[in-house]
C-alpha cells in the first residue's frame, strides 16, 4: 500500500503508528549534523532493541537552513513544511537563523507556519548530572509554553518613527492614555480560543502522564486583559472540558481540607515572578505549567539550568496537525563539525517523539541508558568539565556508549 509507512491521526487526537514508519528530520545546521548522527543511532538503537526488529524508522532528510538554501535557494521551503504535514511526526536540528535575509527565526517560522500552537518541555532531573540544586531529584514538570501570540505574535514601532506617532496619536488622542511623545511601543495579542487551547493540552497532557497538578503562570496583577485573561480563560477551559477531573485550589482547601482526592487534577494559577521562587523552593508542588509566549521562554530555559542545563533539555512543538521534536539548544557554531557537543537534548527529544507515538518501551531505554552511559562518567565535554573524575569523549561517542548500556 502506498501510504502504509506514514503515521495518521484519528478525530480524537490519536495516532496511528505502523511498525515500519517513515519519518521525516532536519538535521541542523552548525553543530546539527554531529548530533543528529549520534541521535539517530541513539533512536534506532533503541528501537530495535526494545521490539527486537519488529519495528524499524525509516529516515527521510528533509532540506531546511542551511543546505536548504544551498539545495533549493530556500532556507525553509515549503516542500519540507508540506512533508512534516503529511508525515504528522519530525525530529529537527537546531536552525541557524540567517542574519539579515529578512527571517526572524526559521524555528518560529516552523512553529507558526505548521500551526504548532504548544511548545512542550519536560523538565526532569537525569541521576548523576550536574546541577546547581541541592534537591535536583524533585524536579519533575512540563511546560506548556503558548507558540503563537504574545509577544510572537507582537507588533513594535521604534520611538520617534512616523508609525510611532501615529499610534501614540490615536491612544493619546482617542484612548485617554498617556505616552511620552518619545516612547517606542509594543503591542502583544493573546486570544481566548488560542489560550484555551494551550491551556487544553496541559490538561491532557497531566491526565495522560499522571502529573497532579496544572498551574497557570501568568502576569495579570500587571496586565490585566492578556496575562490575567489567560488565567481566567484556563479555569473556564478546565471547568467546561475536563470539570470532571480537575478541581481549583480553592476547592481543594475548601471541600476537600487540602487533601488531594483520588483521579482529581488541581488547577492553580500563580504570578510569574512568584513561580521562579517556587520552582526554586518548593519544586515538588508543581507538575505542569501552562503559560504564555514570553514567561515560557523564561521558565523553560530556568527550569532547564535548574536540572543541568540547556545541552541535555528537550523539547516538542505540537499542534492539532503534527508535531516536530528539537534539541532546545542553538547551532553552537563554534563546534561546528567537531563531534565535540552533547547530543543528549536532541536524544531526549527523539525519546519524547517515541513516547507520542507510543513507543514507550524504546523511550524508557532511551532514558536508562543514557543515564547511565551519565553515571559510567565517560560524557561530552560540557559534563566532563562538571563531573569530579570524569573522562571527556566525542559526542559519536557519547551516542555509541548510549547504545552500550542498553545492553545489560
Ligand atoms: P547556542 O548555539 O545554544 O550556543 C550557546 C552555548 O551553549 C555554546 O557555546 C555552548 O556553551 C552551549 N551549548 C549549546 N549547545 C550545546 C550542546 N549540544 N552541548 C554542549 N553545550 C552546548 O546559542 P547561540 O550561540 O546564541 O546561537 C547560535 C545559533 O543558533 C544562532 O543562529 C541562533 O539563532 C540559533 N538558535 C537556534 C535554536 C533552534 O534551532 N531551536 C535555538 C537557539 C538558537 P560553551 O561555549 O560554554 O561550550
Amino acid at each position: 500500500m502506498q501510504h502504509s509507512n506514514i503515521i495518521t491521526k484519528n478525530n480524537d487526537g490519536s495516532l496511528n503508528v505502523p511498525e515500519v514508519v517513515t519519518l521525516p528530520f532536519i538535521e541542523g545546521d552548525g553543530t546539527g549534523p554531529d548530533i543528529w548522527r549520534a541521535a539517530r543511532l541513539v533512536i534506532d538503537g533503541a528501537v530495535k532493541i526494545a521490539y527486537n526488529g519488529s519495528r524499524k524508522i525509516h529516515w527521510m532528510e528533509l532540506p531546511a537552513g542551511e543546505k536548504g538554501y544551498a539545495q533549493t535557494g530556500d532556507y525553509l521551503p515549503q516542500s519540507a513544511l508540506d512533508a512534516i504535514k503529511h508525515h504528522v511526526v519530525a525530529i529537527k536540528g537546531p536552525l541557524t537563523t540567517p542574519v539579515g535575509k529578512g527571517i526572524r527565526s526559521l524555528n518560529v517560522s516552523i512553529r507558526q507556519k505548521l500551526d504548532l500552537f504548544a511548545c512542550v518541555r519536560p523538565v526532569k532531573y537525569i541521576d548523576s548530572v550536574p546541577s546547581p540544586m541541592k534537591h535536583p531529584e524533585k524536579i519533575d514538570m512540563v511546560i506548556f509554553r503558548e507558540n503563537t501570540e504574545d509577544v510572537y505574535a507582537g507588533i513594535e514601532w521604534e520611538a520617534n518613527s512616523d508609525d510611532a506617532r501615529r499610534v501614540i496619536g490615536f491612544l493619546t488622542g482617542q484612548m485617554g492614555a498617556l505616552i511620552p511623545a518619545d516612547a517606542g511601543i509594543g503591542i502583544k495579542p493573546m486570544s481566548e480560543k488560542n489560550s484555551k487551547r494551550l491551556v487544553a493540552s496541559a490538561i491532557t497532557h497531566a491526565i495522560n502522564n499522571g502529573y497532579p497538578s496544572v498551574t497557570l503562570m501568568h502576569k495579570g496583577n500587571i496586565m490585566k486583559f492578556t496575562e490575567g485573561a489567560f488565567s481566567k480563560w484556563g479555569y473556564e477551559v478546565a471547568r467546561e472540558r475536563f470539570g470532571n477531573v480537575t478541581i481549583t485550589e480553592a476547592e481543594l482547601h475548601d471541600a476537600y481540607a487540602g487533601k488531594q482526592p483520588e483521579g482529581k487534577i488541581v488547577i492553580k494559577d500563580r504570578i510569574a515572578d512568584m513561580l521562579f521562587q517556587q520552582v526554586l523552593l518548593r519544586p515538588e508542588d508543581f507538575g505542569v505549567i501552562a503559560t504564555p509566549n514570553l514567561n515560557g521562554d523564561y521558565i523553560s530555559d530556568a527550569l532547564a539550568a535548574q536540572v543541568g542545563g540547556l545541552g541535555m533539555a528537550p523539547g516538542a512543538n505540537i499542534g492539532d496537525e503534527c508535531a516536530v521534536f528539537e534539541a532546545t539548544h542553538g547551532t553552537a557554531p563554534k563546534y561546528a563539525g567537531l563531534d565535540k557537543v552533547n547530543p543528549g537534548s536532541l536524544i531526549l527529544s527523539g525519546a519524547m517523539m517515541l513516547d507520542y507515538m507510543a513507543w514507550k518501551e524504546a523511550a524508557m531505554l532511551i532514558r536508562v541508558s543514557i543515564q547511565r552511559a551519565i553515571q559510567s562518567k565517560t560524557v561530552t565535554y560540557d559534563l566532563a568539565r562538571q563531573i569530579m573524575g570524569a573522562t571527556e569523549i566525542a559526542c559519536s561517542a557519547f551516542g555509541r556508549a548510549i547504545v552500550h548500556h542498553m545492553t545489560p
